[in-house]
């Protein structure tokens, strides 16, 4: 667990220099671009709207006060749970249908259709119940749960997982709510529902997950804003998020108080600014919101949580906001240069070898072969465009097995797998399988579970369970700039917990958070090598 945090700790770092902790507490302010030109803020002010049975106030909620009055029109949300922003979106959806803002629409969009019809029956029906004269009287239609006309406007809700849902409507804003748990390919074609729009606004929130991934991944393009909070004895702003969880002070009484960075006097959650850790960006917003801003939450609980929950990742992301990875969920690249020998990459190799090709736009290979008291030994790692270059290496490093990609090209990975009978395999994943691996002679192919082979080979670099000597894990070539690519391609894959929609089971799925055809390529070079490395006498293999 206290590597998940170093690692986590040191991707954040990047974005929090010794510049920009001074500019905190001096020129923090708010970009002078995007002036309110809409009057949300006075609207929701001034319309007695009520909310869960009490009037809508700021009071207590003083961090929303400058989000509600934020025009931009790309803001990201990375939150934490029970903050008021699905409310604030709901909110500015349905007053700028009221107001004539989005005259082509507004898609208001969820991972999926329950939650979609969730939203809609529950929170805005009974915003609209609440609200007859500020909201209800301008409903031209409440019977659908999809669709609500709203003055003459209309508001669509849609669930991010049909395909359908996101072609039939053009629209000028796009809310996409719980953006984490969201097929992420379907952002860009439910943007592309602007493309006839002059006003092409959207927001995205969410709990985030993975790091790098999903809503985390969109905030890091943003002017990154965090509430800091003034220090009433001393003056100084500290970021409760940065400085988590020395933020929290234990007091001799009992009680947990949030305290200055500087002087530990007591902060109050109300007494704050937003600041923007970039602020030289001012084409996306971003804000980070966490329960540590909350009056709603007890400090004393939420620390306590901290330091007793089995489950940091949930805590991370929805108490504090922030995305989270479990160390073993996630190779460094530390932890691929930590296997690296003083050899270098070899151009030959007696072997028997074993190759491994992820085909995409190039061709990436790793060749390795059996190593004594490892799981193996990495000889070669290289990209090319030909696939005659494919042949050659079967020949230079007297490849006994090779597993190849079977997509995109599958005529070319055939004919090349048909001039080494018996040698060359195309792999396809297959989610349904179990268990071991199906080498098929006849068609020239395996197929092998997606998360289960991965598992295999991510246990070949972080090493298996209660393995003391580290004689599960393969050993790489000496430090160089193809290794360098390789640990980033293997660092660019995170494993996280996924439910099904239907049957509420959770699985664990590799997610992809950037280029990782050498992930793909040294997963297949693992199957190959696990067909002959245990064999007694490799050298008598042909
Ligand atoms: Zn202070």
């Amino acid at each position: 667990m206290m590597i998940g945090t170093e690692v986590y700790k040191s991707h954040r770092k990047a974005f929090f220099g010794k510049e920009i902790s001074a500019r905190y507490n001096n020129t923090f302010g708010v970009s002078e671009r995007y002036k309110p030109t809409s009057n949300f803020l006075e609207w929701v002010e001034g319309s007695n709207i009520i909310l869960d049975g009490n009037h809508f106030t700021f009071h207590h909620h003083e961090y929303l006060r400058e989000p509600y009055n934020d025009p931009h029109p790309r803001q990201v949300e990375i939150k934490a749970t029970q903050l008021g922003l699905t409310t604030k979106a709901g909110l500015r959806s349905i007053h700028g249908a009221i107001t004539g803002r989005y005259p082509r629409g507004i898609l208001y969009l969820f991972p999926s259709k329950t939650d979609v019809t969730e939203f809609s029956k529950g929170r805005i029906n009974l915003l609209i119940g609440e609200n007859p004269d500020s909201i209800g009287k301008w409903i031209k239609d409440t019977d659908t749960s999809n669709l609500k006309q709203i003055g003459s406007s209309i508001l669509y809700f849609r669930g991010m997982k049909s395909r359908v849902g996101l072609k039939s409507v053009p629209v000028d804003f796009i809310v996409f709510d719980e953006l984490d748990e969201a097929p992420q390919k379907a952002v860009d074609m439910a943007l592309q529902r602007m493309a006839h729009s002059e006003i092409k606004e959207w927001l995205k929130l969410s709990n985030p997950t993975l790091p790098d991934y999903g809503i985390d991944k969109a905030f890091q393009e943003t002017d990154q804003q965090y509430w800091l909070l003034q220090c009433p004895a001393c003056g100084h702003y500290t970021c409760l998020e940065d400085t988590f969880p020395a933020c929290l002070v234990e007091l001799s009484d009992g009680r947990v108080i949030r305290g200055c960075e500087k002087c530990k006097a007591e902060l109050n959650p109300s007494i704050g600014k937003w600041a923007a850790k970039r602020s030289q960006i001012e084409e996306i917003r971003g804000r980070h919101y966490s329960q540590l801003m909350s009056h709603f939450v007890d400090m004393k609980e939420l620390l306590h949580d901290f330091r007793t929950t089995q489950n940091l990742t949930d805590f991370y992301n929805l108490r504090i906001g922030m995305a989270w990875v479990e160390a073993t969920h996630r190779i460094s690249l530390e932890a691929v240069y930590a296997l690296c020998d003083l050899f270098g990459m070899a151009e030959k190799d007696g072997g028997p070898s074993s190759m491994g090709v992820d085909q995409g736009k190039d061709l990436h290979v790793v060749i390795g072969k059996a190593q004594p008291g490892r799981a193996g030994k990495i000889v070669h790692l290289g990209v090319y465009k030909d696939w005659e270059k494919l042949e050659s290496l079967m020949k230079d490093f007297n490849v006994y097995r090779c597993v190849i990609d079977g997509m995109p090209e599958i005529e070319k990975a055939r004919s090349f797998a048909k001039k080494f009978p018996g040698k060359v395999y195309l792999n396809f994943y297959n989610e349904h399988q179990k268990g071991t691996y199906k080498w098929n002679d006849g068609d020239l192919t395996v197929s092998c579970n997606r998360t289960e082979s991965l598992d295999a080979s991510h246990a070949q670099i972080l090493g298996a369970a209660g393995d003391l000597t580290g004689s599960s894990k393969v050993v790489l070539p000496r430090k160089s700039d193809m290794i360098e690519e390789f640990a980033v391609h293997l660092h660019n894959v995170a494993k996280r917990l996924e439910e099904d929609e239907e049957t509420g089971s959770k699985r664990y799925v590799y997610v992809k958070l950037g280029p990782d055809h050498f992930r793909h390529a040294f997963n297949y070079e693992c199957m190959a090598r696990g067909t002959f490395a245990n064999t007694l006498f490799p050298e008598f293999l042909t």
